[in-house]
Formats: structure tokens, C-alpha cells, sequence
């Protein structure tokens, strides 16, 4: 039959089943969608990287002989939704087949569904063949449990996956390196180059703003950070495991004020949009590590794997186990907005001024900084998740809602009451300053608790506590901390709750 089949901006895989022969008798139909750009305020870097990325995808799948349709945003007849633009083009190419592949946001699974109820036509859907694990895995796994624990399912899929696996044991007989891992950069080996790509998206952007898009962020239009083709992602995995591997672990944690990305792959985006697949990238680590083992250590490498194997596809099976409800939970009842330096940077906050500006720069910030420096001040200042989801979902080029929510509303805002983590990644000034160099050159004082210049982390972490006592004082891996708040003297309690509601009443200005 004449089919038509439908490929959404995160679904660019070149490898995928479909595209093994050519046939005549289907249509590939790709679509740039106002839709797409109004659910949340995007970076502008975000949506210059979903299009080009997809004008490549469509380039060369038009090079292989396959037919596309690719409607740009300002096509005449670009409807500027998802369905109307795909009942459009069935009717207009008396189209007798319609197909898609499952898309891994709730919101679009659903459209997707509804646009179906209504054909007259037979339609298919199929998996994407990018996860290592099917939509319920996770769910499945911890059944009815409350608390779904990452580490059982990591070691799990370890075993499942056979890596890093020695004779039904885990190489170099533990799972789990963090001990060793996890420093604060110390300048004992050079700093990497950060990798960008020649890419000129000015005719891109031109095309945003005539259309009217709102966005937010900076770009620089002629060189761009991210890998916007299959073949330039496989050049930023070869410059992971070449340059950067061999550090990973070590300083996974760790943050620079004068470095970006420190040992970070930053494959995320070209991952996300499925450029390239999760076990293409494990298997080009492993099989580095193998050629290499005088120079990568083991931890290095199971620190990697981890994220990918581990807590990838772990978030994007809780996502499918909770959501819809996922999106409205709100555990500490969090109400506060997000202060406008959020969107500028501008803050006295050494720590956030470099990492939202970060963020606003490249669109992008490595996870230590968007969990301990971001996400834990609009915990502990009790920011509303549903904004601050909204600020997640639009800053980073590799925001989609599945793995964005999760780890934002779930394990950085807590406000899935530990689902995901088992306790809130709270952190004072102490944690920031053993981690990066930020402290050293801020207008407050990290040691300071309250009074001139104190450091707002440290006055907020414990208010944050003492405001949510009857939440937390009873899971046990925060006990000690009210035993720890026990021993302030009610004169230093006082000045730091004191301290706390005064930078709470203007958080504008900090
Ligand atoms: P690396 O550190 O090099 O890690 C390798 C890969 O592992 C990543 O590319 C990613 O695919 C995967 N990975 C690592 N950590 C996680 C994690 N916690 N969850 C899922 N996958 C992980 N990641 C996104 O892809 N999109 C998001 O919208 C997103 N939002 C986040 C929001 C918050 C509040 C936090 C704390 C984390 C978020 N992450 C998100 C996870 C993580 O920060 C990014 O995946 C990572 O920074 C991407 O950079 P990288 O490719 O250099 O990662
Ligand atoms: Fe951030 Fe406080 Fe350190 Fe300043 S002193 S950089 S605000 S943790």
C-alpha cells in the first residue's frame, strides 16, 4: 500500500529498519511545528539544533533515494501542528497506510493515539530500536514497590547486557567505583579542549525570527558546540573516549569557572535525538577501554557506562511507569517563582551566575552543575517544580520531557517524595566549594551562615530542613541532619531562620 510514514525531530536514526531498502511506495513525511516551539520557551540553540539536525536527517535520506517530505517552518502549507499537518499530507498523497514509530514524550504518545482513533486507513506503530530496554522495563522490574532504587537496576542490566561483567562477577569485583571516582579538579592533568563544529545556522535563525519564534539563551551562529549529523556525532564520541575517557570518572563531579564541560562527553543531545544509539556508545567505550588499559582505568569507564546503561534508560522507565501523574506531583508543596535572574544570569551568586550563564551560552551544563548548583538552590528555596521543570525543559538542547522531568521534578526537586531519589539532593556552600572553584572569586561568603555577605546556600539548606521537618525527619538517611539542627543554640537557629526569610523575601536581588 502507499504508506506514509512519520519521523519525529528526536527520531534520527539512520540506522533504523525502515530506511534498509528504498521503496517507492512510501513517503517519509518530517515537519518543523510552531507546536514544537510553544509548549515551553526554548533556548534559541535548542531549536536551531532540532532543525538543522533534522534537515541533515532529511538530506540524506533523500541522498539514499528514499522520497521525504520535509515541511519547513514557513512552508506555505505547514499547518503548524503535529495532526493537521499529517492529515493534510494523507489526503493530499491519497495516502492508503499511515506509520510512526513510538514517540518517547506523553504528550506527543498521546496526540499520536488520538490522530489515530480518527483514520479511516489501517496504521502501524513501531519501537524506536534506540533504548536498551522496552517503554515498561523499568516498571516491571520494581513491580509494586514505592522507591524504585537506580543501583538494582544498573546492576540488573550490567548482568542482562553482559558488560563490564567477569565470569558472572563485576569486573574488578565491585559495581560501583564512586569512592575513587568523584574529585575536585586538582590540575594534575591538562584541561581538554572543548570540542565545536564549524556549522553557519544564520540562514536557520533568520527563518525563527521572521516566523516569530520566542526564545531565550545566546548563540553564536557560525560555531556550534553540538554535533548536528550522525557522522559528526561520531566524531564527538571519538573525542569522548580518545581525550576525555580517561578522566571521566575521576572529575565527573567536579566544576570549573574558567571550563565548561571538564571530562563530559556532552553526547547527550546527538543521544537524545537518537543521531546515535546508546549501544553504539557503550561499545565504542568498552572496546576503547580494551585497547587502552594502560591509560583507562576501570573506574573510569564503569562511571560512564553507568549513566548510559544505568540511569538513562532508568529514568526513561520511570517516566513511562508514572507519567501522567509524574508531571503534577509537588511533594513539599514548593510555590515560590523563579527569580528573574534565571533568565539572565545576572545574579551575585558566583556558582549560579556561572552556571545559568553557562546554560545561556551553550545551552547545555554538565549534571553536577544543573543538580547541586541550580536544582539545589530552587530546592531549598523551595521554587515551584512546575517552573522550574519549565525552565529545565527550555534551557537545555538535550531537554526532552522524559529524561528533563525525571531528573528535575524527581531527583533534583524531590518532588516526587523519593520515588527516584532516596533524599533530597540538598547542599549548602560547603558542597559547592569542595567541588568547584566558585567560592573563591563570589561576592558571599561561604562560610558564613548569617550576617554581611553570608552565602544564601547555607541560611536556605537549613531552613529548608527546619520548614519540612514533619516530611523528612523520619527517613533515615536525613535523621541526622535534625540531630545536627538539634545542636544549634536557639540564638543561632533563630539568626539562621532569620537570615534564610530575608534572602527568601527577595530572592530578585541576590
Ligand atoms: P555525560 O556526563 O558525559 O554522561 C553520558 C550520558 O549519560 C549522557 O549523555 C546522558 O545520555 C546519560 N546520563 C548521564 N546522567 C544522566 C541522568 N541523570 N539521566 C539520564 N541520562 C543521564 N539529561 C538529558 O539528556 N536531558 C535533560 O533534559 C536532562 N535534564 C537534567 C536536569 C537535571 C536537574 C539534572 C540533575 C540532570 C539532567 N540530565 C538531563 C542528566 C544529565 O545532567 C545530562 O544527561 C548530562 O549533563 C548531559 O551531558 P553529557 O552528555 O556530557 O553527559
Ligand atoms: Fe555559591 Fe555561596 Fe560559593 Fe557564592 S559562596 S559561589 S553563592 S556557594
Amino acid at each position: 500500500p502507499k504508506t506514509l510514514r512519520f519521523i519525529l525531530g528526536d527520531q534520527l536514526n539512520s540506522n533504523y529498519s525502515w530506511f534498509k531498502e528504498v521503496n517507492p511506495n512510501v513517503t517519509y513525511l518530517m515537519m518543523e511545528v510552531m507546536q514544537e516551539q510553544d509548549y515551553v520557551m526554548h533556548h534559541i540553540q535548542k531549536i536551531l539544533g532540532f532543525f538543522a539536525a533534522m534537515r541533515n536527517f532529511a538530506h540524506q535520506l533523500s541522498k539514499k533515494g528514499h522520497r521525504v517530505i520535509y515541511l519547513k517552518l514557513d512552508d506555505a502549507d505547514n499547518k503548524q501542528f503535529i495532526d493537521q499537518n499529517i492529515h493534510f499530507q494523507l489526503n493530499q498523497h491519497q495516502i492508503e497506510k499511515f506509520e510512526y514509530q513510538l514517540p518517547d514524550e506523553y504528550r506527543l504518545d498521546e496526540q499520536l493515539k488520538e490522530l489515530c482513533k480518527g483514520l479511516s486507513i489501517p496504521f502501524e506503530v513501531a519501537d524506536t530500536e534506540h533504548f536498551l530496554t522496552t517503554r515498561y522495563e523499568v516498571k516491571d522490574f520494581f513491580g509494586d514497590q514505592k522507591k524504585y532504587l537506580m543501583e538494582n537496576f544498573y546492576r540488573h542490566m550490567r548482568v542482562r547486557l553482559d558488560i563490564l561483567m567477569d565470569g558472572g562477577k563485576p569486573a574488578g569485583n565491585r559495581w560501583n567505583f564512586d569512592t575513587e571516582n568523584r574529585k575536585k579538579y586538582d590540575n594534575k592533568v591538562p584541561l581538554p579542549e572543548v570540542l565545536v563544529f564549524d556549522q553557519d545556522l544564520s540562514t536557520l535563525k533568520e527563518m525563527a525570527d521572521k516566523m516569530g519564534v520566542k526564545y531565550f539563551g545566546r548563540v553564536n551562529e557560525k560555531e556550534f558546540a553540538w554535533p548536528l549529523s550522525r557522522a559528526k556525532a561520531l566524531k564527538a564520541l571519538d573525542n569522548f573516549c580518545e581525550n576525555l575517557l580517561p578522566h571521566f570518572g575521576t572529575y565527573e563531579d567536579a566544576m570549573l569557572q574558567e571550563h565548561i564541560s571538564l571530562f563530559h562527553s556532552r553526547l547527550s543531545f546527538a543521544l537524545n535525538t537518537k543521531m546515535i544509539a546508546p549501544a553504539e556508545v557503550i561499545g565504542a567505550v568498552i572496546t576503547h577501554w580494551q585497547q587502552n588499559k594502560a591509560t583507562i582505568t576501570i573506574e573510569q569507564v564503569e562511571g560512564y557506562i553507568r549513566q548510559v546503561i544505568g540511569w538513562r534508560e532508568f529514568m526513561r522507565g520511570v517516566y513511562w511507569a508514572k507519567m501522567p501523574g509524574f508531571a503534577q506531583m509537588n511533594f513539599f508543596n514548593a510555590k515560590r517563582k523563579l527569580p528573574q535572574w534565571f533568565w539572565t544570569g545576572e545574579t551575585n551568586m558566583n556558582c549560579l551566575k556561572k552556571c545559568i550563564g553557562q546554560s545561556l551560552d551553550f545551552a547545555w551544563a554538565h549534571h553536577i552543575q544543573r543538580l547541586m548548583v541550580i536544582g539545589n538552590f530552587a530546592l531549598i528555596a523551595g521554587l515551584n517544580p512546575d517552573e522550574v521543570d519549565e525552565w529545565y525543559l527550555g534551557v537545555y538542547i538535550d531537554a526532552i520531557q522524559w529524561v528533563e522531568i525525571t531528573n528535575t521534578r524527581g531527583m533534583s526537586q524531590f518532588a516526587d517524595g523519593g520515588i527516584i531519589a532516596s533524599k533530597p539532593y540538598a547542599g549548602s556552600a560547603a558542597y559547592i566549594n569542595k567541588m568547584s572553584d566558585y567560592c573563591k572569586s563570589c561576592h558571599y561568603d561561604h562560610k558564613k551562615r548569617h550576617g554581611e555577605k553570608a552565602c544564601p546556600y547555607n541560611s536556605l539548606y537549613w531552613d529548608f530542613f527546619h520548614r519540612n521537618t514533619d516530611k523528612l525527619k523520619y527517613n533515615p538517611r536525613i535523621g541526622m541532619m535534625y540531630k545536627l539542627l538539634d545542636k544549634f543554640t536557639k540564638a543561632e537557629l533563630e539568626a539562621t531562620l532569620l537570615q534564610a526569610d530575608e534572602y527568601l523575601n527577595r530572592l530578585d536581588s541576590l
